[in-house]
Formats: C-alpha cells, structure tokens, sequence
C-alpha cells in the first residue's frame, strides 16, 4: 500500500512539473531581415513588448551589412555593423545574430536558404517574421524569398538534416511595407507601440552607422542631423513618428476596440504568410497577448 501511495505521489509529481514546464515555456520569435537594423524597424516595438513578457526573441540579418555606407565598406564596416546590432540588441531586450552574407548581394540560393532553415529551426521558433518579397531593395525581396521557402521545410527531417527539424510549421508574418504591387500589405495583425516607442527609437540610434550617417546621405538630408546625442535622439523620433493610417486603424479597431484605437500615436502591423500555421484569433491573443482582450 506504502509503495503505490509513493509511486502515486512520484507521479503526480512528475506530471505537476512537466505541466509546469509547458506553461513557464516562453513564447519563441525570430525576426529575419536582410541589414542589420531591418528588423528594428520593422518589428523593435513588438520585440520590446514581447521581451517585456517574457518571450525569447531573436533578431537575425541575413547579410552583414558592409555595404551600407558612402564612405566605409568591406569587412571594417561589417565589423562596425555587428557591434551597433550587439548594441541595438542589449537595448531591445533581444538577442542580434549577424550572417556573413555580403550586403548588396543577396540571391535566394540554396546554400542561404538552408542557413535561414537552420536559424529557425535552432530557435525553435514559434512565430518567424520578415519581409514580403515585394520591395525596392534586392537584399529585403529575396530575405522575403529565402524566409517563404524555409516556411514548411523547416519540419522536413530530411532538409539540412544536421539541424533537428521542428515539430510543427510555425505561424508566419510579413513586417509591414508601403508596395501596392502586385498587392498591397494587409494589416492582419497591429500592435500598439505608443507606450515604448521612445524605447524604439533609442535601440534604433544604436545604428549610428545607418540612422544618423548613411541613410540621412543617400536619402539626401544629411544636412539636417544634429550634432548633440540628445538632439539626436530627438531628430529621430520626430523622423520615425508615422501617423496610423486608416489600414491600421482598422485593424487597432478590431484588436483592442475603437476607444483605444483612436488614442494609438505608434504602431507595428503584420500580415500573415500563407505558408505557416493558419493562426485564428484565439492563437493569435495567445501569442500577442499586448493586443486588447
Ligand atoms: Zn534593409
């Protein structure tokens, strides 16, 4: 009788742990852009909520950013370039990985692809999160390629066997965009960033490289950026503020209600990929649980 009590209790035991384990599991998000600072912007307010709750997140660039630059180049500027995401990442709360693919290069190879799987499936990513393959810049269109035809190999043992494959396919998001064509970003998904949009653009300025050097130069107003650190800062987030179109009001609507929306000043929005888990809106309030109730 003794030894069925303790067998019982040893049990309980280990089915209380192992369902403790599954619920303290922190939620997994990798955002894959192609230069180090995509994700940032992209995605950075979210990644601070969710590393706020909790959730492990990754950040990965899919090339190493050394041609992002009118006066540096080459290895010097990819070695600068991982030092500001190393930065950026410590700032966001997220974890920054560097590829060493050549900026301004990017094809959508097998040999790329195969890393993208790797990085995911290492993560062992519930949610993945990059670019449409609609996009001015090569390097943004085929990150958007290389991240769509991970989607579903990832849980194909016989790809890249070397990587355990996942379980299960995971919920795929595109970051947002401006391009109508060949269709337009829709806002699945808009999370309100108002509350640490400050937090955003102060991990953003860690790229001090791109934000205050090299996209003020080839976007012609370099002449505009302050001297100051603080000023800096301040120059920034009037240039990152972006009033919340009517597509994303819409959409803030729907999540957290139309009292709340209206008062959103910052936000990110989402769309989801065909290619992954076909989240409903109860998934979706699990894994983004800053949406309203
Ligand atoms: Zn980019």
């Amino acid at each position: 009788m003794k030894k069925i009590t303790l067998t019982l209790l040893v049990l309980l035991f280990a089915i209380s742990l192992s369902l403790g384990q599954s619920k303290n599991e922190p939620v997994r998000i990798i955002m894959i852009g192609a230069h180090p600072d995509d994700c940032d912007y992209g995605g950075g307010g979210t990644a601070i909520l969710f590393a706020s709750l909790g959730y492990a997140v990754k950040f990965v660039s899919v090339t190493n950013g050394d041609a992002g630059h009118q006066s540096e180049g080459g290895g010097a500027l990819a070695k600068r370039r991982m030092a500001e995401a190393k930065e950026a990442g410590k700032r966001f709360g997220v974890e920054y990985d560097v590829l060493d693919n050549h900026d301004g290069e990017l094809t959508p190879t097998l040999e790329v692809r195969l890393q993208i799987i790797r990085k995911i499936r290492e993560w062992n990513a519930d949610v993945v999160i990059a670019p449409r393959p609609n996009d001015y810049h090569p390097d943004h269109r085929y990150t958007g390629v290389l991240v769509q035809d991970a989607a579903y190999m990832v849980a194909v043992p016989n790809v890249a066997p070397d990587t355990p494959p996942l379980k299960k396919n995971p919920v795929f998001l595109y970051f947002e965009d401006r391009f109508q064509r060949p269709n337009p970003f829709c806002a699945d998904i808009t999370v309100d960033i108002s509350s640490v949009f400050d937090k955003k653009v102060y991990a953003l300025a860690a790229h001090q490289s791109q934000v205050f050097e090299w996209l003020p130069w080839i976007g012609g107003y370099a002449a505009e950026v302050p001297v100051s650190p603080v000023d800096r800062l301040a120059w920034l987030g009037k240039r990152m503020a972006e009033p919340v179109t009517d597509d994303f009001l819409k959409s803030l609507e729907k999540w957290y209600g139309k009292e709340r929306a209206i008062k959103v000043k910052n936000a990110e929005a989402f769309e989801i990929c065909e290619y992954g888990i076909q989240p409903n809106t109860n998934e979706i309030k699990r894994l983004f649980p800053m949406l309203g109730k």
